[in-house]
């Protein structure tokens, strides 16, 4: 489907606050009902998710307790149960360079972190349950 640009809003989210929550938070905040994201920076801890194919289910495979850059964290805003659903997914980098990755869970601290978020006008995107992958998937 084809969408057009809309607002667009740049800024740092609060040190020690929860990013995916922030994510959300803003979101919510502002009514951004379709988007696309992007955030660089670091955190103090991070959790990310797994989906496992097999069972249907988010496992949790890294619960990192250590300070990480955040090298690429990218996701997109739409609806699910009418209600404003962020979905990320995050690279994270250690001293050494090496990386995790992942799908980006509620529980990753922020150090420093800076956003960029693109709202869309479109028709709007309505996440919903999908059989086959067992995950909400836009219809
Ligand atoms: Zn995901």
């Amino acid at each position: 489907m084809q969408v057009d640009k809309a607002r667009s809003f740049i800024g740092r989210f609060s040190h020690q606050s929860d990013l995916s929550e922030s994510l959300t938070l803003l979101c919510k905040k502002e009514s951004i009902r379709l988007g696309v994201f992007s955030v660089i920076g670091a955190v103090t801890s991070a959790k990310l998710g797994y989906y496992d194919q097999e069972s249907q289910f988010y496992v949790t495979c890294v619960d990192l307790a250590e300070k990480l850059e955040i090298t690429s964290c990218a996701g997109n805003i739409s609806l699910k149960e009418n209600e404003i659903f962020i979905h990320a997914h995050i690279t994270l980098a250690d001293h050494s360079g090496h990386c995790y990755g992942g799908h980006l869970m509620p529980g990753s601290s922020i150090f420093a972190a800076e956003y960029f978020i693109q709202e869309l006008e479109g028709e709007e995107l309505h996440r919903v349950f999908d059989r086959q992958t067992g995950l909400s998937l836009w219809a």
